[in-house]
């Protein structure tokens, strides 16, 4: 027999199919070790056949097996050739998406543990009260671990009893279960609403792969969830669901373990290497057949799909930053049109591609227009900041927040403040007038650089000198870099001395348990008030919340990215979603220096479609995605001289392109990358706005023909983030 052999090489020379001989045994999908060039690498088995085109007296055999079950479902090789073709990747990167990291190069393997039962009784009157002292424990318990053995009598005894055969020793893989329970109450008599019962039936008989649940926060959206991957399981299907950040979201945890137990599995980066080995196999062998994470869990082994879930599918997260590439939800699409399946996007703030796909009736669209027992939403009020510094007060907090956290904290209710601090550098905006600097040739706002005390343009690469004054009514408060949670945690403690504050951001929470302990203080109720930044706007569900305030929604919207509209829209409106879940009405405090903004008017009064018709027209007007391409090329090496040797070269390649072309470019520039250097490499960038993507080929042909050992050159469709 033939191994058909990816070799887990990622590089574009290797990227083919190598044949070596092998047992009869071998299965495809099982992952190999095989002499290559000289060494001995790991191997991906694609096929096993009787016919090889290689001459037979040449072929080697394969080294090596690792996995007794395949660890590749034969899914994976029909994902591999979208993945590798899509996103421009050799197999054996699209391949290792499928693996957890700790599995390649064996890194991790199952844990065993060792137990031990009663063999051969031993012979009457052969003394030794030690041996029969453990005879008798484990004779009393039928199996006790080898440890607990060892701890009656010793090693010794123990392990001489072995020999004799007096006692047998078994050895079983272990599950490392890293469930947290989660907490809240996961409620199990629910009974559904007229809208979830609708909604789940227009899910059964809709004719379209993919549907767009768009339902306001609160609008019971996890229940449907529940209900859809119920009925895939009672099918005898499994399920994938996929959440933003599963670690931030331990009441979400709590529903589905107390609804499917252990049938389901969590993947995602908190877990030790261990942990996530074991999960990962329990979905593999089908002990587990229901997948929840977040992006990475969309490569679940599992097979026979029922029902593919992204609940927050606007969520950036979504995004793969590194190779490949991937959209989270073109994957899933490739995973339902395999397996047959539905795939349901769920948001209460959908994005404008997915929104777009449902209104010209691609995906099905399902609405959900209210709360659950038609709890109101919560009321959204700007406090204009303006007003406020021409009253003096130059703090993060307008006298409204002042008296809302005051009759929160008097009638024993919760508040979340939030703040937004993405990015390494914000905008510059007046405080007084609310003027904000922004680029002469670009509709963006322009960035603070502090080490260079300049402003620039993140789109044509512009540079203007530092402002200290504001050229539009000559003040002198210009608010840069912006306040961090810090500083509001302090000013909160000297406003409101009694109040019980905890703070979330990437500072205050590290390993796994440090966000659970933060979130479970303020669920049992220990903490009044919770300050955080986006970690804190995903999902959550505090029924004594009736008070949230954005502290300053003008940093993201003027965050210099065309998405920003849309972000703020999305962000506001979640964390807007965090207030009056149970009891009583909520409130929203948004805090802006420019209140009179037409994204934050939408956000008042829950406009959704207002803003999405907006948005649309703006973009298309001013050509960007979805209506035009950004396309990034990213030259980075640890070597100054010879990255920008390589930029030089790709930038004539794609000017002469471009003279080629030159009605689908609709911008062009070359630049240092707005963050110049990480991790000790320099980043440089060509950066483009397309009117089509006819020409991306070409740009994936020139990453492959420019880059060198020491600088690496690749393509961002669309990037999230211009950093
Ligand atoms: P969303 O995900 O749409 O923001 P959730 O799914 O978190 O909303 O639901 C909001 C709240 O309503 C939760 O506390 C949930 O337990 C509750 N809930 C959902 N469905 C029902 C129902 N049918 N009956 C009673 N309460 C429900
Ligand atoms: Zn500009």
């Amino acid at each position: 027999m033939y191994a058909h052999v990816i070799v887990d090489i990622a590089n574009s020379q290797t990227d083919k199919v190598f044949d070596y001989s092998c047992p009869d045994t071998l299965a495809c999908g099982c992952r190999v070790k095989v002499p290559f060039n000289g060494r001995v690498v790991e191997g991906f088995v694609t096929g096993v056949s009787e016919e090889t085109s290689y001459p037979k007296d040449k072929i080697k055999p394969v080294a090596s097996v690792y996995d007794e079950l395949p660890a590749l479902v034969p899914e994976c090789f029909s994902l591999m050739e979208h993945i590798s073709i899509r996103y421009r990747v050799p197999c054996a990167l699209a391949l290792r998406l499928f693996l957890p990291s700790e599995m390649r190069l064996g890194k991790v393997r199952s844990k065993f543990a060792s137990f031990v039962s009663v063999g051969a009784a031993l012979p009457e009157g052969k003394r030794g009260p030690k041996r029969r002292e453990v005879m008798d424990f484990v004779g009393e318990r039928g199996e006790v671990s080898y440890s607990e053995a060892c701890d009656v009598a010793g090693g010794d005894v123990v392990r001489a009893l072995i020999k004799a055969g007096n006692l047998i020793k078994t050895e079983r893989k272990e599950g490392r279960k890293p469930m947290r329970e989660g907490f809240g109450i996961a409620k199990t008599d629910v009974v559904l609403t007229p809208a979830q019962e609708s909604a789940l039936k227009s899910i059964d008989e809709s004719d379209k792969r993919v549907i767009l649940i768009h339902g306001v926060t609160g609008s019971g959206k996890t229940e449907i969830y529940l209900n859809v991957i119920a009925k895939a399981v009672a099918e005898g299907k499994s399920a994938i669901f996929l959440v933003p950040e599963i670690s931030l979201t331990p009441q979400m945890l709590a529903q589905f373990r107390s609804r499917f137990g252990d049938m389901a599995a969590i993947l995602h980066s908190g877990l030790s290497a261990g942990e996530r080995f074991d999960e990962w196999w329990r979905l593999r062998s089908g002990e587990a057949v229901i997948a929840i994470g977040a992006r990475s869990a969309i490569f679940a082994p599992l097979q026979n799909i029922g029902a593919i879930i992204i609940d927050e599918e606007h969520d950036a997260s979504y995004i793969s930053e590194t190779a490949p590439r991937y959209s989270t939800v073109d994957i899933a699409k490739m995973r339902a049109e395999y397996n047959g399946c539905k795939l349901i996007l769920g948001s209460a703030t959908p994005s404008i591609e997915s929104y777009i796909e449902a209104d010209e009736g691609r995906y099905g669209l399902i609405k959900l227009t209210e709360r659950i027992n038609g709890r109101p939403m919560p009321d959204i009020i700007t406090a204009d900041m303006r007003r406020e510094a021409r009253k003096g007060n130059f703090t993060g907090f307008s006298s409204l927040l002042r008296d809302e956290i005051q009759d929160v904290l008097e009638s024993g209710n919760q508040a979340i403040l939030f703040l937004n601090r993405r990015g390494y550098s914000s905008s510059v905006i007046c405080q007084e007038c609310g003027y904000i600097a922004r680029c002469e040739h670009c509709d963006v706002y322009l960035t603070y650089h502090k080490e260079e005390e300049c402003l620039k343009c993140h789109y044509c690469g512009a540079t203007y000198r530092m402002i200290y004054a504001c050229p539009q009514c000559g003040g002198k408060h210009l608010k840069y870099g912006g306040t961090g949670t810090q500083k509001i945690v302090s000013e909160l403690k000297s406003l409101f001395p009694e109040a019980r504050v905890v703070r979330m951001d990437n500072d205050t929470v590290s390993g796994k348990d440090g966000h659970y302990n933060i979130l479970k203080k303020f669920a049992d109720r220990e903490a009044d008030i919770l300050v955080g930044t986006q970690m804190i706007a995903k999902g959550h569900d505090f029924p004594a919340v009736t008070l949230v305030g954005v502290i300053d929604a003008d940093m993201s919207l003027h965050f210099n990215d065309y998405r920003a509209g849309e972000r703020t829209f999305q962000l506001i409106t979640q964390v807007a979603g965090r207030s009056g879940r149970a009891g009583e009405k909520g409130k929203v405090i948004v805090q802006s220096c420019c209140p009179e903004n037409y994204i934050l008017r939408y956000v008042t009064s829950y406009d959704y479609d207002g803003f999405i018709a907006n948005e649309k027209g703006v973009r298309k007007v001013a050509q960007y995605p979805p209506y035009a391409l950004i396309v990034r090329m990213m030259v980075t090496g640890e070597d100054n001289a010879a990255a920008l040797d390589v930029l030089k070269n790709v930038y004539f390649a794609i000017a002469a392109l471009k003279d080629e072309h030159p009605e689908k470019f609709i911008f062009f520039n070359r630049m240092h990358s707005p963050v110049k250097m990480i991790k000790g490499k320099y980043r440089y960038q060509v950066l483009m706005r397309l009117t089509d993507d006819s020409l991306l080929e070409k740009f994936y042909d020139m990453a492959c023909m420019y880059e060198t050992p020491k600088t690496l050159v690749y393509v961002e469709e669309n990037p999230t983030n211009l950093s």
